[in-house]
């Protein structure tokens, strides 16, 4: 298998493969940067086909990280983690206190946290045997309220840069997924003044916000060819592409789900339609920042994290006018930030 010549390597500065024959743990740990500090991301529980699928994974993931915590201006590198194994058969106390092993063995350049398929439980779990890991219970708390908060802020500067104001009432806003942050996101919305349109596979999620914020059902694809101002993909990762595109009548893309776009190209071709694009780990960075707070000498302060998490907006405003200046789609111009963030120092 390549590894160094991988594109995702991009000179990761270490990559760890783990195992415990006890416990049955298989994982990996990659460090992109620790220029601007410990990396930090979370610990993905997957069941990769393949052992390959899961070195692409965890480096591309790893990348992203250190761009999106700089970009958030955190004083955190960019690390993230993979266990791999089904999540209905492999979890344990005995794995998770495993991996911590591995990750105090690291010494402090990776801090772990929750991601796809490990919750604040299994995190507590690892704690066990080494402290570095965030998003503990009794710190930061649900990080959910804080990437809501950062994605309603995000609609509300990519509004007002297409519109030149940001005036929500009468607004039509599709939200696809009505999860832990897209439900935080149509009550700000709604507050707002927003018309919701919604979608999600739990009928449940459908009814509650429907019930509780007047939004109107539609159909899991009907989302894409709805006559609407804003499209807020708050599920699946990769719903920008070349089916979709061409269907959506949005003028704005804001949302929360990681992985928006299904190609890079697809950035340039919602440029080239006159679309514009919020990059995703620009605007769903309040959950990380609100963590990052949990980690200052003095203690998690709520009003310091809410405050950090209202900078979204002031960096969406320069990267969508940077893009518009420089003639570049917006997840590019977020890219270039992070590179020279990363380079500058903060
Ligand atoms: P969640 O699991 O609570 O919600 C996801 C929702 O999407 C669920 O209600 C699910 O039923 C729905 N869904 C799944 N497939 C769907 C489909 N095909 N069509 C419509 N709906 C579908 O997750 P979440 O924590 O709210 O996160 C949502 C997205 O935001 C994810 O992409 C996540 O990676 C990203 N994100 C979350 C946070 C956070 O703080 N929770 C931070 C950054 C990014």
């Amino acid at each position: 298998m390549a590894v160094f010549n991988q594109v995702e390597f991009d000179n990761h500065e270490q990559v760890v493969f783990c195992a415990d024959e006890a416990s049955g743990l298989r994982a990996i740990i990659a460090v992109h940067s620790t220029k601007l500090g410990p990396a930090v991301g979370g610990c993905r529980l997957w069941d990769y086909a393949k052992d390959e699928d899961a070195v692409y994974d965890v480096l591309r993931l790893s990348k992203g990280m250190t761009y999106k915590n700089a970009v958030a201006r955190l004083p955190f590198g960019g690390g993230k983690s993979v266990i791999i194994g089904d999540a209905k058969e492999i979890k344990s106390e005995a794995l998770f206190r495993a991996f911590g092993k591995h990750l105090e063995r690291l010494g402090g350049s990776y801090y772990s946290a929750e991601d796809v398929n490990i919750t604040t439980g299994d995190v507590m779990m690892m704690h066990k045997e080494t402290n570095y890991v965030l998003g503990l219970e009794g710190k930061s708390g649900n990080p959910s309220p804080f990437t809501a908060l950062g994605t309603f802020l995000g609609i509300k500067a990519a509004y007002q840069h297409k519109h030149g104001h940001q005036d929500l009432a009468g607004v039509k806003v599709a939200v696809q997924g009505l999860g832990a942050v897209a439900y935080g996101l149509c009550k700000h919305l709604h507050e707002a003044g927003a018309q919701l349109f919604v979608t999600d596979i739990n009928q449940a999620s459908i009814d509650r916000v429907v019930s509780e914020f007047g939004a109107t059902a539609v159909g899991i694809d009907e989302i894409y060819d709805l006559d609407v101002d804003v499209y807020a993909p708050c599920a699946l990762g990769a719903t920008l592409n070349d089916n979709t595109i061409p269907r959506l009548k949005a003028t704005v893309i804001a949302g929360c789900a990681n992985n928006q776009l299904a190609e890079s190209r697809h950035g340039e071709i919602l440029r080239e339609k006159g679309v514009l694009y919020a990059p995703d780990y620009v605007i769903n960075a309040g959950g990380i920042i609100n963590v990052y707070y949990e980690t200052k000498p003095e203690g998690y302060n709520k009003e310091q994290a809410t405050k950090h998490v209202e900078g979204i907006y002031d960096t969406l405003t320069e990267i969508f006018a940077r893009s518009e200046s420089e003639q570049k789609s917006t997840h590019i111009i977020a890219d270039e930030l992070a590179q020279e963030i990363i380079a500058q120092g903060l």
